[in-house]
């Protein structure tokens, strides 16, 4: 058969069609869209990165990097959130924003998370016994982890495993995963909850969570996400995302609930969520996320200071 690229053939346009369909299913309920280049492009182009992406997992070439979590009175650690890292063959890293929707699409994020929270928890394990004891481990959960039926007893296994007391553990969440859940989510927060697991609302202030649910979800901690810190000390007092981070400090408190303060990266920054009361910080201005052996000399380095 002879094909035109102005007309494709009849398996293309249904192909076509097909990509389309998926792509407004992953925009959400009632979308609509129509096939265009650009669409069957990115569509390769993610078909190629998860290939690539469940052998790089496959061959264990995922690996896991840490950073630390400061208490902003003190200056002492309190845990640290651990990251995914991908190095593809090509010796270019791909961030985690460009591979973890593909995971989260194609369910690959179920495999991941299996492995990455024993091996973060021997990791905390390690440094617990290094004389850290009272370190924590935050660990992001992706909405499709946390819809599992088996997600419960997953960590449950995992903490008896690795022998980790429940409270050392902090599960981060992103609120829109929060939100999309609803009833399932929030019950299995709640059971956590109640074995002592910490809940963690990541990235808060970029989803649209009403007050009220947040009220009822089970957390422990809100974390503020970077936009909003980074806007503190742009020189504008009433900088849109400054507004944002004032706020949520004192709506956290109100809550019950601790503050931490994401990609804190100067001094000003710093001192201005001190002043209005934020617990816990985390960015580059005390630590990039690094790797088990970088971690543990930035480690003996702070305690022997
Ligand atoms: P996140 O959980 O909000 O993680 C914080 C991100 O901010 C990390 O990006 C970290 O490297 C970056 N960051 C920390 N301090 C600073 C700073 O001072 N300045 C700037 N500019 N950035 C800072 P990263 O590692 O690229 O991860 C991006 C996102 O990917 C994470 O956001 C999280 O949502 C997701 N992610 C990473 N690892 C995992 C994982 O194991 N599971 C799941 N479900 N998601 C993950
Ligand atoms: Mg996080
Ligand atoms: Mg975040």
């Amino acid at each position: 058969m002879r094909r035109s690229t102005a007309a494709p053939d009849g398996q293309d346009v249904l192909k076509n069609a097909y990509v389309a369909l998926r792509r407004a299913k992953a925009l959400g309920i009632g979308q609509s869209l129509t096939f265009s280049p650009d669409i069957g492009q990115a569509a390769r182009e993610r078909t190629t990165l998860l290939r690539d992406l469940r052998q790089a997992f496959e061959r264990r070439e995922l690996s896991i990097v840490y950073q630390p979590q400061i208490d902003l009175s003190t200056g002492k650690i309190i845990g640290a959130e651990a990251l995914l890292r991908w190095k593809h063959p090509s010796g270019e890293f791909i961030p985690p924003d460009r591979f973890i929707p593909i995971a989260e699409q194609s369910g690959l994020i179920v495999a991941m998370g299996r492995w990455l929270l024993p091996e973060a928890l021997r990791t905390l394990k390690r440094f617990q016994q290094a004389g850290f004891e009272h370190l924590r481990m935050a660990v992001n959960v992706s909405s499709i982890q946390l819809r599992q039926p088996s997600f419960l007893d997953f960590v449950n296994e995992t903490l008896a495993e690795t022998g980790t007391s429940p409270n050392f553990l902090e599960l981060e969440i992103t609120e829109s995963a929060a939100i999309l859940g609803a009833g399932l989510v929030e019950q299995y927060l709640h059971e956590l909850k109640k074995r002592g697991v910490g809940i963690a609302i990541d990235d808060f202030g970029t989803g649209f969570s009403s007050l009220s649910y947040l009220d009822r979800l089970p957390a422990d901690r809100i974390k503020i996400d970077r936009a909003f810190v980074n806007a503190l000390d742009n020189g504008d007092p009433g900088a849109r995302g400054a507004r944002i981070a004032e706020m949520v400090v004192p709506l956290g408190r109100k809550l019950g609930m601790k503050v931490l303060a994401e990609g804190i990266e100067t001094e000003a920054q710093a001192r201005r969520l001190g002043e209005l009361g934020c617990d816990d910080g985390q960015g580059f201005l005390y630590a990039r996320p690094m790797p088990i052996e970088e971690l543990k000399l930035w480690l003996a380095g702070r305690a022997s200071t």
